[in-house]
């Protein structure tokens, strides 16, 4: 399936092959903090599979407790997080961050993972009230 998306300024913008299978929820704690929100949505996409139509992203590596580290990439403009990938050997996959892809609603998380360091109101998120739906 075709996607495309942008940062939210608009100076970043891609287009990605990816497979509507692909797309996962992560709770863990290095995703909290670097999307400064609740959880990570992400769909992944192979390499070649991901085109930069324009603007010029920053990166920073992340070094997780495991040693393992994740090139994390954004616009330097507005900060939206745009995707991350691996260090060094190639084929890479890289992890798009779902909220800056246009068919977001048509894309629903498959997996779950970090479980145990996602936010205890979670399984009730169901059950928060709705303020306002605009
Ligand atoms: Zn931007
Ligand atoms: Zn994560």
């Amino acid at each position: 399936m075709k996607i495309d998306g942008s940062c939210h300024c608009g100076s970043v913008a891609y287009e990605a092959d990816i497979d509507p299978e692909d797309v996962l929820i992560c709770h863990c704690t290095d995703c909290q903090t670097l999307s400064g929100s609740a959880f990570r949505t992400v769909v992944f996409v192979e390499e070649e599979g991901f085109k930069l139509l324009s603007g010029n992203p920053k990166t920073y590596i992340k070094t997780a407790e495991s040693g393992r580290k994740r090139v994390q990439t954004f616009c330097p403009e507005c900060g939206s997080p745009l995707y991350s990938t691996s260090v060094g050997q190639k084929p890479r996959k890289l992890g798009i961050r779902l909220g800056t892809a246009r068919q977001r609603h048509q894309l629903p998380p498959k997996k779950q993972y970090w479980g145990r360091s996602a936010q205890n109101w979670i399984a009730e998120i169901g059950s928060i009230e709705m303020a306002r739906k605009e």
